[in-house]
């Protein structure tokens, strides 16, 4: 069967391996993962006893090749990566492209990406949103793509480490400023998941207390510009009316003007109005 299937693996809990995915992995004539250690430990609590070799970014060319030649030879082939979907920021690309240039079946079996489980739980707009991968190492070339960025209209996400994140928050601040929303998903799945959500400035001050801990994987959703100039407009008419009016009337009038919740505008008109708390004034 001259078959490559694209597993996607659970990102934490274990839990979530689909049924297929148990399948395929238990069917398949020879896997191939990132590393094998890892994978070998998915395989045991599966009870799944396969050939594993290994396909990662150092070999990609080569290991290609010769999978290649094991699927032509009659052998099925279950690409795996350590967590997550394969080919997101993770390697597999080379040999998908070799499979498909060579006519190949390439079937998904598709899973968990923390790309999409972060941006399913952000509350970030998701009708269009753009994944950069990891961010650049270095402040200067991370800070230039940031510049770049700074009119993209949907939702932008990426990956980073624990040992950046900080930085590159610094960095998110001293270009798109402070005040357009962060979505730091931490962890998800696993049992220190953290997922905040606040203006960079609060989720800068959010690290300074403790309250986010810098600790395990990181995704960061950013709002992209339509939504921040959105928020905006939003907050000019609370700020006028509240020149006038009582906010729970500010809040009222305002759900009518732009048909968001009534709840959601008092709890702003609040904060816009530095009621909530002393300096929450401060992110708007
Ligand atoms: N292929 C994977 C996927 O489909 O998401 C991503 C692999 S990439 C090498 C690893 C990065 O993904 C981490 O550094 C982090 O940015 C993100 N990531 C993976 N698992 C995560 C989790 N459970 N919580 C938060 N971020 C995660």
């Amino acid at each position: 069967m001259t078959v490559l299937y694209v597993v996607a693996t659970p990102i934490g809990n274990l839990e979530d391996i689909s049924e297929r995915a148990r399948r395929i992995l238990s069917e398949v004539d020879h896997i191939a993962a990132e590393d094998t250690r890892h994978t070998g430990k998915l395989l045991a609590h599966l009870g799944i006893s396969k050939p594993v070799s290994s396909y990662h970014d150092h070999n990609e060319a080569q290991a290609s090749q010769k999978l290649i030649d094991l699927i032509n030879a009659g052998t099925s082939v279950a690409l795996v990566s350590d967590a997550g979907t394969p080919l997101i920021s993770d390697p597999g690309y080379r040999l998908i492209k070799l499979a498909r240039e060579r006519g190949l079946q390439v079937i998904p079996v598709p899973g968990p990406s923390a790309l999409v489980t972060a941006l399913s739980v952000a509350g970030l707009p998701s009708d269009q949103f753009t994944f950069h991968g990891f961010l650049p190492a270095k402040t200067r070339a991370r800070c230039d793509l940031f510049q770049k960025l700074l009119n993209a209209t949907g939702t932008q996400i990426f990956y980073e480490s624990p040992h950046r994140v900080v930085a590159s928050i610094h960095d998110l601040a001293s270009v798109f400023g402070e005040n357009r929303l962060l979505v730091v998903a931490r962890e998800m799945t696993k049992t220190f998941e953290q997922i905040t959500y606040g203006s960079i400035f609060e989720t800068l001050r959010m690290i300074e207390s403790g309250e986010l801990k810098i600790k395990g994987e990181f995704v960061l959703l950013l709002e992209g510009q339509m939504a921040f100039d959105s928020r905006l407009d939003e907050d000019l008419i609370l700020t006028e009316l509240l020149a006038e009016l009582p906010v729970s009337k500010v809040a009222e009038i305002t759900a009518r003007l732009t048909g968001k919740p009534r709840k959601l505008l008092y709890k702003r008109a609040l904060v816009l109005k530095g009621v909530n708390n002393g300096d929450a004034g401060a992110t708007s």
